[in-house]
């Protein structure tokens, strides 16, 4: 699974940082998180491909959205004939729609779009899902948590043999949690060569907001957590009367939530050129803090390797 972040600026992108998206690739898949204005370039310059099913908003304000009608034309333009799903928060199913019409011109291909619950499931695939979480902005927000199923538990070929299962369909069998019948009439059951279930992956993405409980609670244990940090702590104020967080107040919810790391993003343009601030501050509580530029990715890896 790879992270890239197409935009990690504010409100106001600078030459250096475009307005938010991020891309989420995860077994050829490709799921879009927020989309400001001019994320198709940053998605050419950075080479994530188009092949996007799924839109996830965090918000409506323009520095989250105004990428998509155009985006929408391309794929339209590049013959794109599956659906693409656009998931948005409570209330703002219509405002999306009309957004992605505002041209008039109508796409070849179905555009559907999905409001979602905080604290529901947005979508459901087969080994992972994509949570709701509120949040709290100036406006209806949601934050996005992509949640992986637990994997199998690993499979003890040398005690599997020991048991006297010949190797081949049977240890298949006994993987997916089946007891099996030896010749000889002995059972041997999948306990007793599979190991516990092992965790899957765990990205949260806030979108904008204030620090608040249900994004440390989607992000427990997050392997990564991308929490906006619009300003540092000299203007911790205005975060607050903004919506937004302070880099030290997202790594103070990444060591509550016990995180793995910590990706700040949404960075005000007042910060262009002495960005490297926020990450120092953010380090002074939580060590595996960073700042990403745009076009950096980073591979999730599991938590057992
Ligand atoms: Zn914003
Ligand atoms: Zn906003």
């Amino acid at each position: 699974m790879q992270v890239t972040f197409l935009g990690t600026g504010g409100a106001v992108p600078t030459t250096r940082r475009n307005t938010s998206a991020l891309m989420v690739r995860r077994e050829g898949e490709r799921l879009l998180f927020d989309c400001g204005e001019g994320t198709q370039r940053q998605m050419m310059r950075f080479g994530t491909g188009f092949s996007i099913s799924h839109v996830f908003l965090s918000h409506l304000h323009g520095d989250h959205v105004l990428g998509l009608p155009g985006l929408c034309q391309t794929l339209d333009f590049n013959d794109r004939e599956e659906a693409l799903a656009i998931h948005t928060p409570p209330g703002t199913k219509s405002a999306v729609e009309n957004l992605v019409g505002v041209t008039g011109a109508r796409p070849g291909y179905p555009i559907r779009v999905h409001e979602v619950q905080p604290g529901g499931v947005a979508l459901r695939e087969d080994e992972y899902e994509v949570r709701a979480f509120e949040t709290d902005h100036r406006t209806r927000s949601v934050g996005y948590a992509l949640v992986e199923d637990d994997r199998k538990g690993r499979f003890d070929r040398e005690r599997a043999e020991e048991l006297g299962v010949p190797a081949g369909p049977l240890f298949s069998k006994l993987h997916e949690g089946n007891p099996v019948e030896l010749d000889d009439g002995t059972v041997v059951d999948p306990e007793q060569v599979v190991g516990e279930p092992r965790p899957g992956r765990r990205i949260v993405y806030t979108g904008d907001t204030r620090p608040t409980a249900a994004t440390a609670e989607a992000a427990s244990d997050a392997d990564l957590l991308i929490h906006e940090a619009s300003f540092a702590e000299d203007r911790s104020e205005r975060a607050g009367k903004t919506g937004h967080s302070t880099a030290r107040q997202a790594a103070d919810l990444a060591t509550r939530a016990d995180a793995k790391r910590l990706a700040l993003t949404h960075v005000s343009s007042r910060y262009a050129g002495e960005s490297d601030r926020l990450a120092a501050e953010a380090r002074e509580v939580f060590d595996d803090a960073f700042l990403p530029d745009d076009g950096d990715d980073i591979e999730i890896p599991y938590p057992d390797g």
